[in-house]
């Protein structure tokens, strides 16, 4: 489909009114979108278009809005792939792993509908000589903000139960990857949407700024960094009435004590490291292992070297493609430069890769000595290696952070599982799985400063509804 670089308000595309910005392919530099950041006017236009939208949306029985979605649904399963390879080219994540992100955004629509059928129904009680009902509504507007790392599927984690639940919607996604974003508001289109039910307004941090302390929208929902959630928090401090949904970064744990089988833990410690080059919120950024594990780690250092990293449509396909761009690159390798300066060991070093600037080899640094380790998120392919002597001093480690994402604990014992879930504080607490592993049937979202107890996953449709409570007598 051909891309136009503009916005989508009230079922019409229209170029934005601020600078220029475009974004590219980061694994070789091609142009992929061209176009304008929005501008105040711009986003007044896409309120005015959902609020005037709102009231009938809102009024559509949910059958009909089902049967809106399931169309979308099958946009998405008709152009499927040349969504993946979209998101593939402007990501610089691998095909197949694009492909898996289409799935899950056409597996959302069903869970939500189920999740909402769950949970929205009537539920009435009995009163002394009356009747006692919840009935729910929606909030009206939403703003959905996303960001570039899955820029299909977490955007449509908030779209799908915002639209279900009678609410219209401005989007405005990571300004990294507006292409992926207008395709799918062309799918949108063609599934036959009504005008002004769901807008889109491209454009950066600024865009997003007008757009949350728009007056005219009833709630955020929001995907992306701790610091963006703490600005948008700010910006809406004076309105406690509006309902802010935050999902936010994490330096998530994996603890590895008494394995049995290291080939198995190995590979779960590359599926949380290093899967999506490391650009995944859950990924495990500490792996925190007990005392008589070397093997492992001497395993793991092995397999990691081994790891193909390509360009994202290379054949065989590589395991990693690209990260978003050069900054990521030039960040990570000052942060090994800075963590081996401080007391650090590389066991394999991140390094640059002739392939093209956004590409990076993964790495593993031991940080076990050293003192004052910094908490942050660091977006890319590299881990923390932390040696501790027993399983008390992981569980230590592992809550030293003020996230509280995504943990993970690799062992034999489910007696240590269970401590470890009742002791580390994280809104995803895996047992022999990834870090990176979740569904969209289960809640999604962080504790700490990774979020606000609004998860996603199928739980998003509690944030898009209100419930409204009635007493009725009939005389
Ligand atoms: P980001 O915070 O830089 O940007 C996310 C979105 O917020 C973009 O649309 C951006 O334009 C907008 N934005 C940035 N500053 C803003 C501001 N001050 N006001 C309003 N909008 C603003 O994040 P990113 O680099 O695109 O994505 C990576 C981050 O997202 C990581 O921290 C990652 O952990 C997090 N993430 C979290 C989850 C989750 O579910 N918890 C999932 C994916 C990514």
């Amino acid at each position: 489909m051909k891309l136009s670089g503009q916005n989508y308000i009230s079922g019409t595309w229209r170029s934005g009114k601020g600078t220029d910005f475009h974004s590219e392919n980061p694994a070789n530099g091609d142009l992929m979108w061209q176009g304008r950041h929005s501008s105040q006017a711009d986003i007044d236009d896409a309120m005015h278009a959902a609020k005037n939208a709102s009231k009938k949306w809102g009024s559509v029985p949910v059958g009909e809005r089902i049967q809106y979605l399931e169309s979308f649904q099958k946009q998405l399963s008709q152009q499927s792939e040349e969504l993946a390879k979209l998101i593939s080219q402007e990501v610089g994540k691998p095909v197949w792993e694009a492909r898996t992100e289409v799935q899950a955004m056409i597996g959302k629509i069903p869970a939500s509908i189920e999740a909402f059928q769950k949970r929205a129904g009537n539920e009435e009680i009995v009163l002394a000589e009356a009747k006692g009902i919840t009935r729910y509504k929606p909030l009206g507007v939403v703003a959905v903000l996303g960001p570039f790392n899955f820029p299909g599927h977490i955007s449509n984690g908030h779209i799908i139960p915002a639209l279900l639940a009678g609410n219209t919607v401005v989007w405005k996604p990571s300004e990294l990857t507006p292409a992926v974003a207008e395709l799918v508001i062309k799918l949108w289109e063609t599934s036959g949407l009504p005008a002004g039910v769901l807008n889109l307004v491209q454009g950066g941090r600024d865009t997003g700024e007008s757009l949350v302390s728009h007056p005219g929208h009833r709630g955020v929902l929001f995907t992306g960094s701790l610091q963006a959630g703490i600005a948008i928090s700010k910006k809406l401090v004076e309105r406690p009435e509006t309902i802010l949904a935050l999902e936010l970064g994490g330096n998530n744990p994996l603890v590895i004590h008494e394995i049995d089988n290291i080939d198995a833990a190995v590979y779960l410690t590359i599926q949380s490291a290093f899967l999506t080059s490391g650009q995944r919120c859950t990924c495990a950024r500490r792996l925190i292992v007990t005392d008589g594990n070397d093997s492992y780690i001497e395993r793991l250092v092995e397999a990691v070297k081994k790891l193909n990293v390509d360009h994202p449509d290379a054949e065989p396909e590589p395991f990693m493609g690209s990260v978003i761009n050069s900054r990521v690159v030039d960040r990570l390798i000052n942060e090994q430069k800075e963590l081996q300066n401080s007391g650090g060991e590389i066991l394999i070093e991140a390094q640059r890769l002739p392939l093209g600037d956004a590409f990076v080899s993964p790495g593993i640094i031991d940080v076990t000595n050293v003192k004052a380790l910094p908490d942050e998120e660091l977006f890319g392919p590299f881990s923390k290696l932390i040696r501790v002597p027993d399983f008390n001093a992981a569980i230590d480690v592992a809550n030293q952070t003020q996230y509280g994402l995504a943990a993970g604990l690799l062992s034999k014992h489910r007696s240590s599982y269970d401590r470890f879930f009742q002791e580390v504080e994280a809104g995803l607490i895996n047992w022999n799985s990834p870090t990176t592993g979740a569904s969209g049937r289960l809640p999604f979202g962080g504790v700490q400063r990774s979020g606000n107890h609004r998860p996603a996953g199928s739980f998003m449709i509690d944030s898009c509804h209100s419930p409204v409570a009635s007493i009725e007598r009939e005389s």
